[in-house]
């Protein structure tokens, strides 16, 4: 599989609007996310625990010592930079390291540090001597295995002789081969068939099961079949662990499922407003428009870093091209990048290489800019019913109470579209500013 991005942005017809275009897209915004991150994202709330014994005493760990781990296993953590267990750790980490072992399904957003957990958890359980697969994670691509993969090697580094193996496409293993290393990560296809039709791997000496990503793994075709069906197979002490970044009904009727008797751990995200953003709208006639009237404000908001939404790719591409022939410094975000592409843009932005960002919708979900103190709505969010995507509008300008500072949001409103705007404006009970792009001593 590529990692190509497919458009979500609206340019897309609707005959390559199905969906498998979606599918892909979470499973590309969850790498994005991975490729990106470089801390743990914080959250205010409080950790909920749901027991399956509601009696049994609950533990919490504020340091990784009081884990008992390895000596190995806990320098690796510390060569990987770690001081204390995260909010999720502290209370996930003492129940995957139980005995007897305990089965747990946790529910927290991306960066929160599941990845993290799952692999301490496997890696406390492996025995270096004894040579054939004993922990088994799913992943729902080729690339988010690896990337997993590395995580193991990483916090790994100082438990010699233990090896990770990947069950994924395009990975061949001749005929007769004897799979002696203890980790195997894999898409749900490729280890279904190692497992049942090339014998590979034998399930009933699996330890720990992995089954991570499970949001984007209920989305494509197959992967809870194939899951289940690899499930079933594993010995009833086999611990089975089970992670998403969000829990829909469908995640959690899928969770039920395959993870028996569960304990339950969630942290919820921390909700977006828009209470420390001041908001204005500029009308314009037309496209041509909008553009002056951002050219206008653009010494304005250069002052800090922002990112400008258009509601299509081709109108975001011609935007682009617009402003550097007029000599304007910007650069381009866009859906038909590589995973790998749009995650440098995003760094160059990051460390402030880049002042100003164009881009479609793509960028809007899950990454978090903190820099951002401008955000143009070049175009509204709309959606296929011509409504206000109130969402959209939320996650794009939208900040966490706690930790975002404050922004600036402009809105670019054609006059048609103003109707569209003040549906906002009540929908949030926020108060968008009419701004005259000639006159910028408005702007508080
Ligand atoms: P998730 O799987 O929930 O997306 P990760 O396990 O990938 O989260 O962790 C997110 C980021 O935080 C990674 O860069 C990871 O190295 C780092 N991280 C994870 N746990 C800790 C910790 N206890 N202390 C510091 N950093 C951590």
């Amino acid at each position: 599989r590529s990692t190509t991005i497919p458009n979500i942005d609206g340019s897309l017809n609707a005959e390559e609007e199905d969906e498998e275009d979606d599918v892909v897209d979470l499973a590309a915004n969850s790498l994005l996310n991975k490729l990106i991150r470089q801390s743990l994202v914080e959250s205010s709330h409080r950790v909920e625990v749901l027991q399956k014994d509601p009696s049994s005493p609950l533990y919490s760990v504020k340091t990784f010592e009081e884990l008992r781990l390895k000596e190995e296993l806990l320098k690796g953590i510390y060569a990987m930079g770690f001081n204390r267990p995260s909010k999720i750790q502290e209370m996930a980490l003492p129940m995957m390291l139980a005995h007897p072992p305990q089965n747990l399904i946790a529910q927290s957003q991306s960066g929160t540090g599941k990845t993290a957990a799952f692999v301490l958890a496997m890696l406390s359980r492996v025995n270096a001597l004894e040579l054939f697969p004993q922990c088994l994670c799913l992943a729902p691509t080729y690339e988010l295995a690896l990337q997993t993969g590395r995580v193991v090697e990483r916090m790994g580094k100082f438990c010699v002789d233990v090896e990770v193996m990947y069950a994924i496409r395009g990975n061949r293993i001749p005929r007769g081969t004897e799979v002696t290393k203890q980790i195997i990560i894999g898409t749900p296809g490729t280890v279904l068939d190692w497992c049942f039709k090339r014998k590979l791997i034998d399930l009933t000496k699996i330890r720990v099961f992995v089954l991570d990503e499970a949001d984007v793994m209920i989305d494509t075709q197959g992967f809870s079949d194939q899951s289940i069906r690899i499930q079933r197979a594993l010995p009833s002490e086999c611990q089975m662990l089970l992670f998403s970044a969000t829990f829909e009904d469908s995640v959690w009727q899928f969770a039920e499922r395959i993870i028996p008797d569960p304990n339950v751990i969630k942290l919820r995200k921390e909700e977006l407003t828009l209470n420390n953003i001041r908001q204005y709208y500029v009308l314009c006639e037309n496209r041509k428009d909008k553009y002056q009237a951002l050219c206008n404000i653009y010494g304005g908001i250069t002052i800090g870093q922002a990112i400008i939404f258009c509601q299509t790719r081709r109108n975001a591409k011609w935007l682009t091209v617009e402003m550097m022939q007029d000599g304007h410094q910007v650069s381009l975000l866009s859906g038909e990048l590589t995973v790998e592409q749009r995650a440098s843009i995003i760094q160059r932005f990051r460390d402030g290489k880049e002042k100003v960002l164009i881009t479609t919708n793509v960028c809007a979900r899950g990454i978090d800019v903190k820099q951002v103190t401008i955000v143009v709505n070049f175009d509204l969010p709309i959606n296929q019913s011509e409504e206000p995507d109130y969402e959209t509008y939320l996650h794009r300008i939208g900040r966490t109470g706690r930790f975002g500072k404050k922004g600036l949001a402009f809105n670019m409103i054609e006059v048609d579209k103003l109707p569209l705007l003040m549906k906002i404006q009540d929908h949030f009970n926020s108060n968008i500013k009419q701004l005259d792009p000639e006159d910028l001593d408005e702007i508080e």
